[in-house]
């Protein structure tokens, strides 16, 4: 099939979809960490986080959290909504763990008083700096009203997010989630898109606290596709 390609990204592709406004994101098997310093591939990880991340943005939307999602391709893609994609990684945290932990000298697994919520500015030769609203502002990376909707839609998609994953004994310990601007004729809103997987999430058991996410691949503790499935398992997405 020849198909323009219009993006290769680290665990995924966007091409050219069948109509205008419309892509492909396909999912790869490709796993990096560390700013990509460290990559292998995952046997299947592709095929199950565009089961994870179809499934989760459904969710979401019939809560009326408007993504990108339109529709599953095949095992590997999806169609989603042509987006401008708002360069800042929206981080949300119910529990101590990764890269706050070093910053704050905070103990994994420590609860915080509070959901947080951390903006990085998505640029990979700068390996995604913490940045503030000031710093957004200022280089128009988002506008104030842009940020006000990304902040309600992020506490939103938590709450919805940590009760589908209590449901199946899983802890959303930390999320990453993306959002992009959606033009419709002289409209425009700002939707979520990416994908939300176990690549862009740490879960945890709630029982055994095992980790079910990609600090599996990222600290070499094995059982990584294995825990993937899990996740697909649990959340019965996966025959
Ligand atoms: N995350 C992500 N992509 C990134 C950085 C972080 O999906 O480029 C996710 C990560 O999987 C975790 C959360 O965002 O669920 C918080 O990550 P953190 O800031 O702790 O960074 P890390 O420890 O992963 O470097």
């Amino acid at each position: 099939m020849s198909r323009r390609k219009l993006y290769e990204g680290k665990a995924k592709i966007i091409y050219e979809g069948p109509e205008p406004g419309t892509v492909i994101q396909h999912f790869k098997d490709d796993a990096t960490a560390f700013n990509a310093q460290k990559k292998d591939v995952i046997e299947g990880k592709g095929v199950i986080n565009n089961r994870i991340s179809e499934f989760l943005m459904l969710r979401l939307g019939e809560m009326k959290v408007p993504t990108h999602f339109i529709k599953a391709l095949n095992m590997r893609e999806q169609l989603v909504k042509a987006v401008e994609i708002i360069p800042l990684e929206v981080i949300i945290r119910n529990v101590a763990a990764g890269s706050i932990c070093k910053r704050l000298g905070l103990e994994e697994g420590q609860s915080l008083p509070r959901p947080l919520i951390e903006y990085c500015y998505k640029n990979d030769a700068l390996g995604d700096p913490l940045v503030g609203e000031e710093h957004i502002f200022a280089f128009e990376w988002a506008t104030p009203q842009e940020m006000d909707e990304i902040y309600s839609m992020a506490m939103r998609c938590n709450d919805i997010l940590s009760g589908i994953f209590a449901g199946i004994g899983l802890k959303l310990i930390d999320f990453k989630l993306e959002f992009g601007r959606l033009y419709e004729g002289d409209e425009m809103r700002v939707v979520l898109a990416d994908e939300i997987s176990p690549d862009s999430c740490r879960l945890w058991d709630r029982e055994t606290q095992k980790r079910l996410d990609k600090d599996r691949f990222r600290h070499d503790m094995g059982e990584v596709a294995e825990s993937y499935q899990e996740v697909a398992r649990r959340l019965s997405v996966l025959p």
